[in-house]
């Protein structure tokens, strides 16, 4: 029933009283819709009709961007900053153009462009990645709770070594950051962006392989 109110634009707060909880955020633990219905709702202008294909992945993408869910993503603002400098009809373009980087991640959505630039930290989403969104999709949390176990476990490890180990302070502070990062994705609302002022590990600096 919870599902089915989403399915039908019952606003999310009328939702949580018809089940009398306490916060939005629970009514969002049972909502089960995919991201193509929780979309649905999303309306793009007629510039965009032209070049993102009704059904499409690229329209799905165009979606995501105009209702905000993605804005913060380099696609995002790029198309936010061509709208403006030349209209809609441009920004819409760059969008069909760029849209096919967007993908799912074992952890929740990726809103980057791999059409510019390759991801060196595949699967690091949860390391404050900027590009990282929530996808409240009940898969993605349970390998996000796997993960922090796992995490806690070897964080715990290097806790019990002696003070004086080599690398024990660093391993214990690496544990905790993607703890803390783990922890956001599964707080995070479903299609907000966990890591919004985070890192852009698409075009990372530094040789990872070093
Ligand atoms: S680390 Fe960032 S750029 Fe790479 S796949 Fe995950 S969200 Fe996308």
């Amino acid at each position: 029933m919870n599902t089915e109110m989403f399915r039908k634009n019952v606003p999310d707060t009328i939702i949580t009283h018809q089940f009398g909880r306490r916060t939005v955020a629970q009514s969002y633990e049972y909502d089960h819709r995919n991201l193509a219905e929780k979309l649905s709702f999303v309306k793009l202008p007629p510039a965009a009709s032209k070049v993102l294909p009704a059904g499409s992945a690229k329209e799905l993408v165009g979606k995501m961007v105009v209702s905000g869910m993605a804005l913060q993503s380099h696609l995002g603002q790029s198309f936010k900053r061509i709208q403006h400098e030349s209209g809609d009809e441009a920004a819409f373009i760059y969008l069909a153009a760029n849209a096919d980087g967007f993908h799912v991640t074992p952890y929740g959505f990726c809103t980057n462009s791999f059409s510019v630039n390759p991801c060196t930290r595949h699967l690091k989403c949860f390391d404050q990645c900027k590009h990282f969104t929530a996808s409240g999709v009940a898969e993605h949390r349970v390998t996000l709770e796997d993960l922090r176990s796992k995490l806690v476990a070897m964080r715990d490890a290097a806790r019990c070594k002696p003070a004086t180990t080599v690398g024990r302070k660093n391993q214990i502070a690496h544990a905790e950051r993607l703890i803390a990062g783990v922890s956001a994705a599964l707080h995070a609302q479903p299609n907000q962006s966990v890591f919004a002022d985070g890192i852009d590990h698409s075009t990372l600096k530094e040789d990872i392989f070093k």
